[in-house]
């Protein structure tokens, strides 16, 4: 069939000229330069961005009451999310990729294709991918950037495979009697061994320092076991434990099921004396115990004052079900400025044991990291005489829901160009185009010469 059976001029000559009435093609082309230069110009100036965005990252600059530096970033200067930590991401990892870092600072590169190409450069590789840079076009290294990817995969899915494979537990036993271990695991299994030894040997550390404490300071006989003792000690309590509850993991809601003791007094007042402690005998901080009995289930027990359980009540939620709904409509996520996690967990704006109502205007909703915030870390919340809650940092300063706004020079891209040409950047319209004739790009050939790995 024939597609071309529209009537229109046949020469590309022709087309422009229709676009373009006569005389005004040189302007045009003078539109194309100036964005292209200032495309460039806008690259540089992103260079210094990333830069600044890496040094605040790195000295935690967003570390209060934000969960992350992307979220601080979206809160501050409104980016979305997914493209906060994207620039996040491109930050940190520019700080090991210098050629790619001066590279973008020098308008050569758009920032475009050094997000795809940081997404796959290691010092070692990095060369090579600059020229991959500065040759193809955004598109192809995208394309490249997706070959590479997939060696770098294959690479690692066999060197997961291999280590799995390598996988072992020796345990074998002497003449004497002791039992010698030895053993290779796989990273992750690894971690799950680590954590757990570093737990156990956290609750026999514990345990020794209240029985010492308990047994008064004379007692200096026992000698701090070293760290390998220590963990041999860790590991025979692991295997205790695991025994005594029947190698099962239990169910999700009870393996994190946190049981607290606490004195009623302490609960309504951190200063009075009394004691909060975890199940386990680890003890926690008076405001520990009331974030954790801001939301709960609580058990009501009575006590003698030699410790003799006299009445147990029913189990009851701090918080009814039916007011954690309507909570959770009104509320819909965390009410931390810039956070807005979906989920959390109600906050007694004044706390129920010190008389605080379980009542939607005395209640907020607030994610477990910014609920640790309000209750450890000094944040305070309270809700103003209009119904909105204020926020504010242990300094007593306000945290915004919305920050002001940054001041922009009257003419920002004045400001920008001046900035770059006073750094010596000499920036033109062809300063970030790329090396391709318009040759017909193979990803396969090409990462068969350029990934180390590929054969
Ligand atoms: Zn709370
Ligand atoms: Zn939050």
């Amino acid at each position: 069939m024939d597609i071309c059976a529209l009537d229109v001029p046949s020469t590309e000559a022709s087309v422009t000229d229709m676009l373009a009435p006569a005389g005004s093609i040189a302007e045009v082309d003078r539109l194309g330069d100036e964005i292209a230069e200032l495309s460039a110009h806008l690259d540089a100036a992103t260079a210094r961005l990333l830069d600044l965005i890496r040094g605040f990252d790195a000295k935690g600059g967003w570390n209060n009451g934000f969960r992350s530096c992307a979220e601080w970033l979206s809160w501050r200067v409104s980016l979305d999310l997914g493209a906060a930590r994207e620039k996040v991401r491109v930050a940190r990892a520019l700080g090991s990729l210098p050629r790619l870092a001066q590279a973008l600072a020098q308008g050569e590169l758009s920032y475009a294709k050094v997000r795809a190409l940081t997404r796959v450069a290691t010092p070692e590789s990095e060369e090579r991918l600059l020229a991959i840079g500065r040759a193809g076009t955004a598109e192809h290294v995208e394309r490249i950037v997706r070959g590479w990817r997939r060696m770098d995969r294959k690479a690692e899915a066999l060197d997961a495979a291999r280590q799995h494979a390598g996988r072992a537990l020796h345990v074998y036993q002497d003449e004497d009697g002791t039992v010698t271990v030895r053993g290779r695991l796989a990273p992750e299994v690894g971690a799950l061994l680590v954590k757990a030894l570093a737990a156990a040997r956290e609750a026999l550390y514990q345990r020794a320092r209240v029985e010492q404490a308990e047994a008064g300071p004379a007692d200096v006989s026992a000698e701090t076991p070293t760290m390998e003792q220590q963990q041999a000690d860790a590991l025979a309590l692991l295997a205790e434990t695991a025994l005594h509850h029947g190698i099962d993991p239990g169910a999700p809601g009870e393996r994190y099921q946190v049981v607290v003791h606490v004195d009623a007094p302490v609960l309504a007042d951190p200063d009075l004396p009394g004691q909060s402690v975890l199940e386990d005998g680890v003890r926690v901080s008076a405001e520990t115990s009331q974030r954790l009995a801001c939301d709960a289930g609580r058990v009501v027990m009575r006590h003698d004052s030699d410790g003799r359980l006299l009445e147990i009540g029913a189990r009851t939620r701090t918080i009814p079900p039916a007011l954690r709904r309507a909570l959770q409509h009104r509320d819909r996520g965390c009410r931390f400025p810039g956070c807005g996690v979906r989920f959390g967990q109600g906050h007694h704006i004044r706390h129920w044991a010190q008389g605080g109502p379980t009542t939607l205007s005395n209640l907020a909703l607030l994610c477990r990291r910014h609920h640790r915030a309000v209750h450890e870390e000094g944040y305070q919340v309270a809700r103003q005489p209009d119904g909105e809650l204020q926020f504010r940092r242990p300094n007593g300063w306000p945290i915004p829901d919305v920050p002001p706004a940054a001041g922009v020079p009257g003419d920002p891209v004045q400001a920008i160009r001046e900035r770059n040409e006073a750094e010596g950047l000499v920036l033109g319209a062809h300063t970030a185009t790329p090396g391709w004739l318009g040759e017909r790009l193979d990803v396969r050939y090409a990462i068969d010469v350029l990934h180390p790995l590929a054969r």
